[in-house]
């Protein structure tokens, strides 16, 4: 296969800005395509966290300084670049203080729309400075997907672009840049408002998102059962219709994981490595794990797991439900990571209250501790309402800790039900949003748990599972070359 020009961008890239999945997967991708040969380019821009960082940044000659008219503001941007770490492939940071030095990565600010006007349009711009023609712009989330507009209007004039394809990936369409239609002008779409969702515009919207989504040349998704459950109305959030529409160019590509990151043989966050053969390391992890919280536990008390964003999204109203009531009854751990809106923050901040000697909660973002977790505890719930791919329930299986999840997007493509009879199967799954379903399969687990043989069975079968980015890439070349008619 020979080399290609790919230009991925993204709003995150881990390590240098990370809310969430997206930044372990736009990193991710860009290295593994980096390693394959492949001529790579990451997008992103310069935030405040960033410059403030440890990073060897470059600046770009040619590319300093370049003026640019966002709607009636006028304003500067100019490109520094370092390598991703672990890889050749490098990383090109828009600068432009004015719009990024703030705190967070996104914010609630009157111009937010711009910033990211901004990074498209410069992602598109430094590649026509720098005479770099990629054969793909891939563009992730809302953040990025004005691109493929872009390149049939504004700079529709420019012939580097003609035989550029775009791919649009959607990490999560519950986030669609939604902006009112008075933004048109600062979009510089004015002159091409007929090319917009023309029944959004006349409701006075332009979305980001779904302008992607009608021109790139294809759309992923981070897994094949999203890929399907985004055209219904149920998960559509209101794009299935443009997703039917569309879907002869949808493919859903399960996410890898980093096992350079992600992998108990050699992680050096955790208090003891372990392996499938000898796992004495992850008996040290879950006593270290417990200690840190006060928590006392023997062998038979199982510990529970959850690192999460405490978004709607990842369904702790049914952990609401089952957990109070799992925690009377069984002699069970339960060690929760997580921030995010106030009311599941109240509900595991209350549940430590009543059950200080068997849960312990921690707030806030912390890398270390959330492999910890993974590496101390026997189960790891994801009760989740949807969820495009699901990346810890994947490191769980790596870890030797048993994921039990809702039958949903990529949850239900990585995980397998136990099968007492056969000895098949990674974990618990349960299908109906309700308590009382996922009360089921905690049981379920609990049943296993207490028979050491099936058990052990059910655990290796978990770390022998392989997700890995060097196999999910080839599927990402694969449509690169199909979309290029190679
Ligand atoms: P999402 O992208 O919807 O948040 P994923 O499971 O795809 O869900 O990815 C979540 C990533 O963020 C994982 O790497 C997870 O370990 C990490 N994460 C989530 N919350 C925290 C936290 N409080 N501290 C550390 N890491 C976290």
């Amino acid at each position: 296969m020979s080399a290609l020009k790919v230009c991925i961008v993204s709003s995150e890239a881990a390590p240098f800005a990370k809310t969430g999945g997206l930044a372990d997967v736009a990193a991710a991708l860009a290295r593994h395509l980096g390693k394959k040969g492949h001529d790579v380019r990451l997008v992103m821009p310069l935030y405040q966290r960033v410059q403030q960082g440890k990073w060897k940044l470059e600046p770009v000659p040619g590319l300093q300084d370049v003026p640019i008219t966002l709607g009636s503001k006028r304003t500067w941007f100019s490109v520094s670049t370092t390598e991703l770490p672990d890889s050749k492939t490098r990383v090109w940071f828009v600068r432009c203080p004015e719009l990024y030095d703030r705190e967070g990565i996104y914010t609630q600010d009157q111009d937010e729309h711009l910033r990211f006007v901004l990074l498209n349009r410069a992602a598109i711009e430094l590649c026509q400075w720098s005479k770099w023609a990629p054969d793909v712009f891939h563009v992730n989330d809302w953040h990025a997907s004005l691109i493929p507009l872009y390149l049939r209007t504004v700079y529709g004039w420019d012939r580097m672009f003609q035989s550029t394809k775009t791919v649009l990936t959607l990490h999560n369409i519950g986030y669609q840049g939604i902006v009112g239609a008075d933004k048109l002008h600062d979009l510089g779409f004015e002159h091409f408002a007929n090319l917009l969702h023309q029944e959004h515009l006349r409701e006075g919207k332009i979305g980001f998102l779904e302008t992607g989504l009608l021109y790139a040349t294809a759309v992923t998704t981070v897994s094949a059962t999203y890929a399907e459950e985004i055209q219904t109305p149920e998960l559509g959030m209101g794009l299935e219709g443009l997703l039917r529409a569309r879907r002869d160019a949808l493919v859903g590509i399960v996410n890898g994981v980093d096992y350079d990151v992600w992998d108990p043989r050699h992680d050096e966050l955790i208090p003891a490595r372990y392996s499938p053969k000898d796992l004495k390391g992850k008996r040290a992890c879950r006593a270290a794990l417990l200690a840190k919280y006060g928590l006392a536990a023997g062998p038979d008390a199982p510990v529970f797991g959850i690192v999460s964003r405490l978004t709607a999204q990842k369904g702790f109203e049914l952990a609401a439900e089952a957990l109070p009531v799992v925690l009377h009854r069984q002699d069970v751990r339960l060690v929760v990571l997580g921030s995010g809106e106030e009311r599941y923050q109240n509900f595991f901040t209350s549940l430590q209250r009543s059950f200080p000697d068997k849960v312990a909660y921690a707030t806030g973002y912390d890398e270390a501790l959330s492999h910890s977790i993974e590496a101390g505890a026997d189960l790891f719930l994801m009760p989740s309402r949807y969820e495009p791919c699901g990346l810890n329930q994947m490191y769980s299986l790596r870890y030797g800790t048993v994921p039990i999840v809702r039958r949903t997007g990529g949850l239900a493509d990585t995980v397998q039900e136990w099968n007492g009879r056969t000895g098949a199967g990674t974990g618990f799954l349960f299908d109906e949003f309700k308590g009382e379903a996922l009360l089921d399969a905690i049981a379920r687990a609990l049943g296993v748990w207490r028979d050491e043989q099936a058990w052990n069975r059910l655990v290796q079968n978990g770390m022998a599972q392989d997700f890995s980015w060097e196999k999910q890439v080839r599927q990402y070349e694969a449509l690169y070359e199909r979309l290029l008619g190679r």
